[in-house]
């Protein structure tokens, strides 16, 4: 296709409008390039919107002000330790070095107000405070700041605008993109260099029965247009691929209320019982795979419980808050009557709760080889949440360079590719165990950022050969 059948040409194209595809927008922008953002929806979200809008960096001026001391080496140690050493290396190292000031830009140059989440403490493999938040508020707000900085920056974001074609010549080179508008309309755009910023296939059951199996069945809770778009481009153009196994499979979305449970519901004492009133599970263990032990309970769902204690430490996150404000919970001043609330025996819950009560006493892990520390099991008056274990989002997709440049099987760049976030591999390993908490936004907004600066210098290139 030659450039004079596109209708127009964009310096940087940007695919799809969460974190990833804002960041990548905004670093273009900076670096002195022209940009268009296209998303599918008329009303911009992406499984950001649904976040909660909790990045980790290590690094940053928050940690600094709080007196945390983190490092780029700390941080890549964590992810490598959490992963088993099976993360690209790579893509951990620009990570750990790259998220810090990725947080520290966004903060200076876009007036973005993330500070430390000193709620979320050192927990399923964050060796320090290293969660990044804006207390109170969540991925919503996050989206809405975004686009907020984009309208402030001039950047036009195309909406109701669905990629659906990629045309590129024989060495790799993106030439432009189609562009679906309602009614089956086609735009064709030119572009200098393409950024998929369009999330991973949570939302594609096909893929997801295809490359996480034991998955096919769980609940989506993610975004809608995780349909795996990169996927299909990045086959098209000869891209590779890595992790595609890997996904969080959270295990506390409430049923019927669709709330996430906060994860520090269970850090700070909260466990999970099935319907026979037994854990099952150590719930510090994998907090990305904790679907799985949850699914393969009997009945189609399980009981977190809690206690006032817990439920105050986290009443400041706007799910608690939701939670509170629908009334959600059981409530019970007695194991008996906790019990006949959910549904579960008395006396085997009774047991569960006494087991774990003395493990925690006597400083020794219980049964399930939980480590209970300063955490105190729940107490009455206690709290008890349905909940379900759901796909949240997946962490696999196309293999970038720590410059989020997709690579080709062979290890070269294709010549001006970009990706970041839920489209490219991220550094949790090949499954569910090796997710850090607040990974999935701290890879959209730092190789989302580096897609941005990395495509603003390649669209400023002339192409190979090109006078
Ligand atoms: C309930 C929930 C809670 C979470 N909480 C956290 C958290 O607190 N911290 C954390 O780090 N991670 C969290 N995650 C994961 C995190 O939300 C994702 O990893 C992150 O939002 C991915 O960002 P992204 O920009 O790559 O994708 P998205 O935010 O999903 O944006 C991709 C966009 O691309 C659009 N798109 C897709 N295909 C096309 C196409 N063909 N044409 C045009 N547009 C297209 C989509 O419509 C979408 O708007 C959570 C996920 C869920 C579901």
């Amino acid at each position: 296709m030659g450039e004079e059948e596109f209708e127009f040409t964009v310096p940087v194209l940007v695919i799809g409008a969460g974190a990833c595809g804002c960041m990548a927008a905004l670093a273009a922008h900076d670096a002195g390039a022209g940009v268009l953002v296209v998303e599918q929806d008329a009303r911009p979200m992406g499984s950001t919107g649904m976040s909660q809008g909790l990045v980790c960096a290590a690094g940053t001026r928050a940690q600094a002000a709080r007196g945390v001391v983190d490092s780029a080496e700390t941080f890549f140690a964590d992810i490598m330790a959490k992963t088993h050493g099976q993360a690209d290396p790579v893509l951990a190292r620009a990570i750990a070095e790259e998220s810090g000031p990725t947080l520290d830009w966004m903060a200076a140059a876009h007036d973005l107000p993330w500070e430390l989440d000193m709620g979320f403490r050192p927990s399923f493999g964050n060796s320090t405070f290293r969660v990044h938040g804006w207390p109170g508020h969540g991925g919503q707000d996050m989206v809405h700041l975004l686009h907020a900085r984009l309208e402030d920056a001039g950047i036009d974001v195309m909406t109701q605008a669905r990629l659906t074609e990629v045309f590129a010549d024989s060495s790799g080179r993106v030439l432009g993109a189609a562009i679906q508008r309602p009614g089956g309309a086609v735009e064709k755009v030119g572009c200098g260099a393409l950024v998929l910023a369009c999330g991973g296939f949570a939302a594609n059951h096909a893929l997801v029965a295809r490359h996480m199996p034991e998955m096919a069945a769980a609940r989506n809770n993610g975004h809608e247009g995780s349909q795996g778009t990169g996927l299909w481009v990045g086959e098209q153009l000869g891209a590779a691929f890595g992790d595609m196994g890997s996904y969080q499979g959270y295990a506390m979305l409430t049923e019927p209320q669709g709330i996430s449970v906060p994860p520090g519901v269970p850090v700070t004492g909260g466990v999970l019982v099935n319907g026979d009133g037994e854990r099952f599970t150590d719930e510090t263990a994998d907090i990305a795979g904790m679907a799985l032990p949850v699914l393969a309970q009997p009945g189609d769902h399980v009981w977190v419980i809690y206690d006032a204690r817990i439920e105050a430490l986290a009443d400041y996150i706007p799910e608690m808050q939701a939670l509170l404000a629908l009334n959600a919970a059981k409530q019970a001043d007695t194991v008996e009557g906790l019990a006949a609330a959910i549904g579960v025996p008395a006396e085997a819950l009774a047991a569960t709760l006494a087991e774990a009560r003395a493990a925690q006493a006597e400083g020794r892990p219980d049964a399930l080889g939980r480590t209970w520390g300063d955490d105190v099991p729940p107490a009455a008056p206690y709290r008890a949440l349905k909940v379900v274990g759901a796909i949240y989002h997946t962490q696999g997709g196309l293999q970038i360079d720590g410059a989020a440049r997709v690579l080709r099987p062979d290890g070269t760049a294709l010549p001006n590719l970009f990706a970041g976030g839920g489209a490219a591999r991220s550094v949790s390993g090949p499954a569910h165990w090796g997710y850090l908490p607040a990974m999935g936004l701290a890879t959209a907004v730092t190789f989302g950022r580096l897609a941005g600066i990395g495509a603003a210098a390649v669209a400023a290139r002339p192409p190979d050969g090109a006078a």
